[in-house]
């Protein structure tokens, strides 16, 4: 059933008060909850940290918890257990992947490698284990400058899985990195048309655009940078509306930081779709998170090897990031 559903059905009580009850679930079986910032809103105020992928791999190399409970997607919940691979790390929905982590199979990627011998490879954050054993490096995309520019101008580098960060840290190093063809559906479905119809309607408005969207989307942005990049820009902006290409889940932390201020999603080329949601990231609801914290399952679990051999390139990251 498990397996199948990706989380247990259970019936609860409609009665039951769920946020004290998870708040209770936490203290009692000393665990901590780690929410990336496109989670639900609601989920991302019970956690004890929201982050993004770079801050969540930090909190999750500093927890003295005795368990981890991931509110966000299965890699992130996978680096979580790789970092501490004696802590039982959960997910509340086993399905929740994600489409640029899905772009990379792993002996696809091993073929890919073969062809260059002598490159090094620069994994983005948003991979599976197994790819990132085959990794010298991982990055996110608030450190992905920094952690390309720390080897050699003249040492050749793949980076995966998302061609659309590695052209634009392309564009900012004057890199030529070979480029693993993966993409993020919810970056990459933006409308640079009807940005710039939806710019032109709000002229006073300023368009922010998370590194993960194509290029001509880019080109249009003021800003470009990480969710927390993003979300500390606006703060400390003088502007009082943004228009935002990123999922739809950061408008929450941007709201609460700036309740005076207005932000507006990034238009879709669909505009019938939720396509500023990412659907695997709405797996994650409060219902299966207290299900999760009572069975203490789904559990995240990764072979010995896995965990050894992924742990050095992401041990890497967090000490050039510190
Ligand atoms: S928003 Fe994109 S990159 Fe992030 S988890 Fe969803 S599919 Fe993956």
């Amino acid at each position: 059933m498990l397996e199948d559903k990706g989380f247990i059905e259970e019936a609860i009580d409609p009665k039951m008060k769920l946020v004290e009850e998870i708040n209770r679930l936490k203290k009692e079986k000393n665990a901590v909850i780690l929410s990336h910032f496109y989670a639900e809103g609601e989920l991302q105020d019970i956690a004890d940290y929201v982050g993004d992928s770079l801050g969540l791999a930090q909190a999750a190399a500093q927890t003295k918890a005795e368990m981890i409970v991931f509110v966000g997607v299965h890699f992130m919940a996978e680096t979580a257990k790789i970092i501490n691979p004696s802590k039982k790390v959960i997910l509340p929905d086993l399905k929740a992947s994600c489409s640029l982590a899905e772009s990379a199979p792993a002996d696809k990627f091993a073929e890919f490698k073969a062809k260059y011998p002598d490159h090094k490879v620069v994994t983005y954050i948003n991979a599976t284990a197994a790819l990132k054993t085959m990794s010298d490096i991982v990055c996110t995309s608030a450190n992905a400058k920094q952690i390309v520019e720390s080897f050699p101008k003249d040492q050749k580098l793949i980076f995966a899985p998302d061609k659309n960060l590695g052209n634009y840290i392309n564009s900012i190093t004057g890199r030529e990195m070979v480029l693993w063809d993966g993409a993020c559906m919810v970056h990459e479905q933006y409308s640079v048309e009807k940005i710039i119809e939806l710019m032109d309607e709000h002229p006073d408005a300023e368009f922010i655009a998370h590194p993960e969207c194509e290029k001509p989307v880019l080109l249009l942005a003021k800003h470009i940078g990480s969710t927390t990049s993003l979300l500390k820009y606006v703060q400390k902006s003088d502007k009082k509306k943004f228009v935002v290409a990123t999922e739809s889940g950061i408008l929450h932390q941007m709201t609460k930081a700036c309740p005076d201020k207005i932000f507006i999603p990034a238009p879709s080329a669909d505009s019938t779709c939720a396509c500023n949601d990412c659907s695997y990231m709405k797996l994650n609801n409060l219902q299966k998170l207290y299900i999760c914290l009572k069975h203490e399952q789904p559990e995240v679990t990764l072979s010995n090897e896995i965990i050894e051999k992924a742990r050095i390139p992401i041990q890497r990251m967090l000490e050039i990031s510190k």
